[in-house]
C-alpha cells in the first residue's frame, strides 16, 4: 500500500460523496493536498473507516480497528474546502468530489462487482488496487490477515486490465511476508498491466513488524525494474 492512502473497501454504492453521506460511512480524515496519492496529480484524500482485511503491515490500523476513536468530519465542511481548493487540486482520492473533480479509488479488490458498477456508471476515473501477495490462499491470507476470496481478487484484476479506466496495482513489501520471487510471481500474474508499484510499510498494524527492517531502497528499486520488464514483455 502506498504511504498515505488506505485501501478502503467500504466504497460508496453510487454517487460519490453523496453516497458516503447517505450510507453514514464516516469520513475520518481529510488531507487537503497530496502529491503522492495519485501519480501526476494533486489530490485531496478522504480517509474512511473500516476494512474487511487485517494486513499486518497496515498503517491505517487505527481507522480499521478503532473507527469510533476518530470523530467524523462533516461532509459540508469537506465540500466547502473542496470548493475552496478548486483549481489547486485535480481530484479526490478514495471517493467523491465535485462533478468537476476526478475521483480515484484505493481498494483491496475484494468487491469486484461494486468496482465494476462504479466503473460502468462512470463514478470513478482511476483505481489503485493492492495486490497483497502471490495469488495462492496461504500467501494471500498471511499478507491480508484474513482468508481472502481469491476469485474476487482475480475478477478485480481482470476488470482493471480491460483498461476502461486508469489503474495502478501496488504491493506493500514486507521481508517477513514477501521474498523477491514472490514479487516476480505477482508481476508475471499481472503481465500486460500498466504498472505494479512497490512500497515499504510505515507504522504497521502488527506490533511484531514494528521492529523489523524494511528491504533496502536499492533492492526495492532493482525489483521495481525487474517487475517493469516482466509487465511489459
Ligand atoms: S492495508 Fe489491509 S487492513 Fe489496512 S486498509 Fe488496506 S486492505 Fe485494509
Amino acid at each position: 500500500m502506498d504511504s498515505l492512502a488506505p485501501a478502503i473497501v467500504t466504497l460508496p454504492q453510487a454517487g460519490p460523496l453523496q453516497a458516503i453521506n447517505e450510507e453514514a460511512i464516516g469520513i475520518k480524515g481529510f488531507l487537503e493536498t497530496s502529491f503522492v496519492d495519485w501519480p501526476g496529480k494533486v489530490a485531496s484524500v478522504l480517509f474512511l473507516s473500516g476494512c474487511n482485511f487485517r494486513c499486518p503491515f497496515c498503517h491505517n490500523h487505527s481507522l480499521v480497528e478503532n473507527p469510533d476513536g476518530h470523530e467524523d468530519i462533516p461532509l459540508p465542511y469537506i465540500m466547502a474546502r473542496l470548493a475552496d481548493l478548486e483549481g489547486w487540486v485535480d481530484g479526490v482520492c478514495i471517493s467523491g468530489g465535485e462533478p468537476r473533480l476526478a475521483v480515484k479509488l484505493d481498494t483491496n479488490g475484494s468487491r469486484p462487482r461494486l468496482m465494476q458498477s462504479l466503473v460502468e456508471q462512470g463514478l470513478v476515473d482511476c483505481v489503485a488496487m493492492d495486490i497483497k501477495a502471490p495469488l495462492d490462499e496461504m500467501s494471500y491470507a498471511a499478507a491480508a490477515g484474513v482468508a481472502v476470496d481469491l476469485d474476487a481478487i482475480q475478477q478485480s484484476i481482470s476488470l482493471l486490465k480491460q483498461g476502461k479506466i486508469e489503474y495502478y496495482f501496488r504491493t506493500t513489501v514486507v521481508p517477513a511476508l514477501h521474498k523477491g520471487e514472490d514479487l516476480l510471481h505477482i508481476a508475471h500474474h499481472l503481465s500486460g498491466s500498466s504498472s505494479l508499484t512497490l512500497f515499504s510499510p510505515a507504522d504497521p498494524l502488527d506490533q511484531r513488524l514494528k521492529g523489523t527492517s524494511p528491504y533496502p531502497e536499492e533492492w526495492l528499486q532493482e525489483m521495481q525494474e525487474r517487475i517493469a520488464s516482466i509487465l511489459h514483455q
